[in-house]
C-alpha cells in the first residue's frame, strides 16, 4: 500500500519560483503513481508534478501532494513500422535522445537544452526552430493520464484525437501523464552552420533564410557582453560585419549524409540530430516569451530592439528569435498559426521588471501568446480570444477535474 512521503521546500532550477509541499514522492511505477493521486484527492489535497523544474513561471507550485517521476523513465514500446515510441512521462529529452540513436529514430525537433522531462517540456509547449517545424508536443499522439480517482484514461489520435490536441499542451491540468507515444522519424544526421550577421544584413535575409533551411534561428546581442550572458561562442571569425554590438548570432541547421565532423575555424559540424540540437546554458537568467504570427515577427523584433537601444539600455541579455509552424494543441501558443517565438531575459540584480511589462505592452500589439513556461503577464480576460480552443479546454479539465485536484493558485487563476 503506497503512503504519502515527507514533504518539503522546491524550487525550481534557476531559482525564481519556490515553495514548501506537504508531501512529497517518487513513484516507482503506474500502478503506485495510481494509488498516490487517490489517496491525496481522498484527502482532499491537489497534487502537481515536477518535470526537471526548468519553467520559470509558478506551473509546478503545489501546497498538497508533490510528485516525480523521475524513476518512471525509459522507453516502453517502439514501433518501427509506424515510427511510433511510447516512454514513460518522467524521461529527460537526452535519454529519448540516446535510445532512439541506438534504435535508428530521431526525435523531428529539439529545443536549446535537452535535460528537461519529456513531459515537462511538452506541456508547457517547449519548442525548437524551424519554419515547418511544430513544437515538441505536436509529435504527442497518445497519452496515459493518471485521473483524481487514480484510474487511467488512455487515447490516442486514432481513438480521440480531440483529447490529444486537448492533453498535448495542457500544463499538467488533465492529471498525471504516466506515458506518452511519440511520432519519430528515421534517425538522421544535421549539419550546424554558426555565423554573425549586422542586424540590418540578418533582416535582409531573414525570410530566405527561414524558407531554405530545416532550422534557422538567431540571437539578437545589443552589446558585445551580451553574447557572454548566453555563454555563446565568438563568432568574429565567420562573422560578416566588425560590428560586435546590435548583431545576430545566427544559426541553420540542416539534415546531411555527412559523417559526424566539427570545424572550429568555420563554426560548423555535423552529428547524430539529438547531439547537435542542445546548447549550454547557466542558471542566470529569467525569461520571458511570447509568441507572434510569423508575418510579424521582423516588426515585432524591430520594436523589441528599438525599445532596448534607447530605453532599456541596462537589458543587456540576447534576444532570441525562432521559428514554429502552426499545429492543432487547443493551448498551443502556435494553434493554428506559423509564429515566430521573441524571447527577452531579465538578469538577477538588475530591475528587470519595468523592461518586461514594456516588451509585453509591444508584443500584445500583435496579438502575442505566452509560453507557458515562461514569464508572461497574460490573465483569464485575455485567453479566450488568443486561444480559439480555450473554452473548450476548460470544458474538459471541468469534466475531468470537477474539484480542481491537479489545479494550483496560477493555473485556477487562468483556467479555474
Ligand atoms: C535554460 C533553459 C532553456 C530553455 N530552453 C527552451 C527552449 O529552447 N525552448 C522552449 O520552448 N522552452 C525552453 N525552456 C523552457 C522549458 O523547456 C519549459 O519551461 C519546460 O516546461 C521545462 O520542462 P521541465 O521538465 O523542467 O518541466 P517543469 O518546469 O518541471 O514542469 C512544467 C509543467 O509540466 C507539468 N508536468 C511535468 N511532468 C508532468 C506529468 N508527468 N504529468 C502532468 N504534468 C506534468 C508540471 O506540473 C508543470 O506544470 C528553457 C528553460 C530553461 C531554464
Amino acid at each position: 500500500m503506497a503512503s504519502l512521503g515527507k514533504g518539503g521546500n522546491w524550487r525550481n532550477w534557476v531559482g525564481n519560483q519556490s515553495f514548501v509541499a506537504r508531501h512529497r514522492n517518487v513513484p516507482e511505477s503506474e500502478a503506485e503513481l495510481c494509488e498516490l493521486v487517490a489517496l491525496a484527492t481522498s484527502q482532499g489535497m491537489g497534487v502537481r508534478v515536477a518535470g526537471s523544474g526548468h519553467s520559470f513561471t509558478p506551473v509546478v507550485a503545489i501546497n498538497g501532494l508533490q510528485l516525480s517521476l523521475e524513476k518512471l523513465n525509459g522507453v516502453v514500446s517502439v514501433n518501427q513500422e509506424a515510427k511510433r515510441v511510447t516512454v514513460k512521462a518522467g524521461t529527460r529529452i537526452n535519454q529519448i535522445g540516446r535510445e532512439l540513436k541506438a534504435l535508428g529514430l530521431s526525435l523531428r525537433n529539439q529545443g536549446d537544452i535537452d535535460s528537461q522531462a519529456i513531459v515537462g517540456a511538452m506541456t508547457t509547449g517547449t519548442h525548437g526552430t524551424g519554419l515547418t517545424l511544430g513544437n515538441l508536443a505536436s509529435s504527442a499522439v497518445g497519452f496515459r493520464i493518471v485521473q483524481p480517482d487514480g484510474s487511467v484514461l488512455a487515447f490516442n489520435d486514432t481513438t480521440d484525437l480531440d483529447m490529444v490536441n486537448a492533453a498535448r499542451v495542457s500544463i499538467g491540468m488533465l492529471g498525471v501523464i504516466s506515458e506518452v507515444t511519440i511520432s519519430v522519424m528515421e534517425a538522421y544526421n544535421l549539419k550546424e552552420k554558426l555565423w554573425r550577421d549586422d542586424f540590418e544584413t540578418a533582416m535582409a535575409k531573414h525570410d530566405e533564410l527561414a524558407a531554405e533551411n530545416r532550422h534557422f534561428g538567431f540571437f539578437w546581442c545589443p552589446t558585445p557582453e551580451s553574447r557572454h550572458l548566453y555563454c555563446l561562442p565568438d563568432l568574429s571569425a565567420v562573422s560578416t560585419t566588425d560590428k560586435d554590438y546590435d548583431c545576430c548570432e545566427m544559426k541553420v541547421m540542416n539534415i546531411t549524409d555527412e559523417a559526424p565532423f566539427e570545424n572550429e575555424a568555420t563554426f560548423e559540424r555535423a552529428a547524430y540530430s539529438s547531439e547537435i540540437y542542445p546548447i549550454t546554458y547557466v542558471p542566470n537568467f529569467h525569461e520571458f516569451e511570447y509568441a507572434v504570427p510569423v508575418e510579424a515577427g521582423v516588426a515585432a523584433l524591430r520594436e523589441i530592439r528599438a525599445l532596448i537601444l534607447s530605453k532599456h539600455t541596462n537589458c543587456i541579455y540576447p534576444v532570441e528569435y525562432r521559428f514554429i509552424a502552426g499545429d492543432d494543441a487547443m493551448l498551443s501558443p502556435f494553434y493554428k498559426r506559423p509564429s515566430v517565438m521573441i524571447s527577452v531575459s531579465g538578469g538577477p540584480g538588475i530591475d528587470y521588471w519595468e523592461f518586461l511589462t514594456d516588451c509585453d505592452t509591444i508584443l500584445r500589439r500583435y496579438d502575442a501568446r505566452p509560453h507557458w513556461g515562461k514569464l508572461h503577464f497574460n490573465e483569464r480576460e485575455d485567453l479566450p480570444r488568443l486561444y480559439p480552443r480555450y473554452h473548450d479546454f476548460c470544458a474538459i479539465r471541468d469534466r475531468l477535474d470537477p474539484r480542481g485536484v491537479f489545479l494550483n493558485d496560477h493555473l485556477r487563476a487562468l483556467f479555474g
